[in-house]
């Protein structure tokens, strides 16, 4: 296990050596979804601070335990958000990365406010247009993160991306790194187990990496 976080930070960091990167810019989120809080413990005790879940449900049963102890620890939510889901995810999360309509930027913004906290945010883009995955799509997303900023006021960071599975992913990251480049924003999230390295290369701030590092999930993930 912590072999396997040896390995990907080396990956990472030669990936960004090779890129003329400095290897700190390239923040490394541990997806351990569908993994139970010994194994999230492992990988704590090993030196990993940052971890993404998918599932709102799923990180309040694992993280908050762990929080206490590791007051350092950054969890990302990395999946779809429901609205009626927003109250929560402010609660427990320090990143939002999975912004992506206008009905839940709205939501988000009412429950910081109400909670005096303001976990930074990602806009995802679908940046295959694919109609069953969520993210807002390439030609609105400019629009969009003006709205987040100026209209919702969230603290906007970043964006955020997931290619389709069967496309060549350099081409997104580029267009996901063009897209935080004209919206002067400076985080970039994108990249997994498969393809981090081409990420980091494409100037990924957060590569998000879960089979890597925990190994394979069930069928059910
Ligand atoms: C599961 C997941 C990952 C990690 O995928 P791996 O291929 O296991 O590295 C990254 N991003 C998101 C949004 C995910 O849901």
């Amino acid at each position: 296990m912590s072999a396997a976080l040896a390995e990907v930070q080396a990956r990472i960091a030669a990936a960004a050596h090779a890129a003329s990167r400095d290897p700190a810019a390239v923040t490394l989120v541990a997806v351990s979804k569908t993994h139970g809080a010994d194994r999230v413990e492992e990988l704590l005790r090993a030196g990993q601070r940052v971890f993404g879940e998918n599932r709102v449900q799923e990180a309040q049963a694992k993280f908050p335990e762990l929080k206490t102890r590791y007051p350092d620890l950054e969890l990302h939510l990395i999946g779809p958000l429901q609205t009626n889901k927003a109250r929560d995810a402010v609660a427990l999360f320090d990143v939002i990365e999975s912004v992506d309509r206008p009905k839940l930027a709205s939501e988000l913004s009412r429950e910081m406010a109400k909670q005096g906290k303001r976990p930074a945010c990602f806009v995802q883009i679908n940046t295959g247009e694919e109609e069953q995955k969520a993210g807002i799509a390439p030609g609105e997303a400019d629009a969009f993160i003006r709205a987040c900023i100026e209209e919702h006021k969230l603290p906007v960071v970043g964006v955020m991306c997931i290619p389709p599975a069967d496309e060549e992913p350099a081409l997104h990251f580029a267009l996901l790194a063009k897209i935080a480049q004209r919206n002067g924003l400076k985080q970039i999230s994108m990249g997994m187990s498969a393809d981090y390295e081409t990420a980091v290369r494409f100037g990924a701030t957060h590569v998000r990496v879960g089979s890597a590092l925990f190994g394979a999930r069930g069928v059910a993930a």
